[in-house]
């Protein structure tokens, strides 16, 4: 049982997933939640929760989120660090986290003091204008926030949930104004996390209009090859 505890142990990965809003990262991570057994973190998603219960948090990040506006590097460390202490040695793809070199260099630090490291990072690049067309024909489940495309990947009846039932609604934030805004926020953010991951050697690039299904072989086979090592 210790030989078989350790090696699960061993074996579990930590994948960060980063690209514009839109690049399918969300998508991507719940296909390696649902077919490889990956823990799915989504910072996004943990606020749009928080916001949805009217918690401290959520009272603290709505404005940002609302906006297109990143929540403090401090407010997002404190959750990150509390779902990390309850998810010790399982394979976690973290989905829009981190999104600044601070967030990134905390997350080196808290999975270090779990004897854990950052095993790729994955970059789903695509541009502007395609993000701003998929966002804006985004919706997702209310209850189980599922995400559907309305140009690519629609529900089989319209407004309602294929796996739930739940009613699907548009984002706030999906709005072509504030969409741009979050691209900016990207631009300047995020994307210097390319150099960052790249100056480690863990950073992995990934063609997101390549599609979903295409998409999610390349990581699949990048899971193959780490587990593998
Ligand atoms: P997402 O669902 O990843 O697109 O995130 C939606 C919104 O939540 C973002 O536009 C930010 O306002 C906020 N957010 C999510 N993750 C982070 C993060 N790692 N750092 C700062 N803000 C975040």
């Amino acid at each position: 049982m210790a030989t078989r505890l350790r090696s699960e142990f061993m074996s579990a990965l930590n994948l960060v997933l980063f690209g514009p809003p839109g690049s399918g990262k969300g998508t991507q991570a719940e296909l390696l939640r649902d077919r490889l057994g990956f823990v799915h973190y989504s910072t996004g998603e943990v606020f749009r929760d928080h916001i949805s219960r009217k918690t401290p948090v959520g009272v603290a990040v709505e404005q940002y989120v609302v906006s297109g506006g990143l929540v403090p590097d401090e407010t997002v460390m404190a959750v990150v660090s509390a779902f990390l202490t309850d998810h010790a040695g399982r394979s976690i793809v973290f989905d829009g986290f981190p999104r600044t070199i601070p967030q990134a260099a905390g997350l080196d630090k808290v999975l270090a003091e779990r004897s854990a490291a950052v095993d790729v990072a994955v970059l789903v690049d695509l541009s502007d204008d395609e993000a701003v067309r998929r966002l804006t024909s985004r919706r997702q489940c209310r209850r189980c926030a599922k995400i559907y495309n309305l140009s690519f990947s629609p529900p089989r009846e319209a407004g309602k949930c294929d796996d739930c039932g739940g009613e699907l609604y548009q984002r706030r934030d999906d709005s072509e104004a504030v969409i741009r805004d979050r691209l900016g926020v990207y631009h300047s953010q995020t994307r210097p996390l390319i150099e960052f991951y790249e100056a480690q050697a863990r950073l992995t690039r990934i063609d997101g209009a390549l599609g979903r299904d295409r998409v999610f072989e390349v990581l699949s086979e990048l899971v193959d090859g780490l587990k593998g090592r």
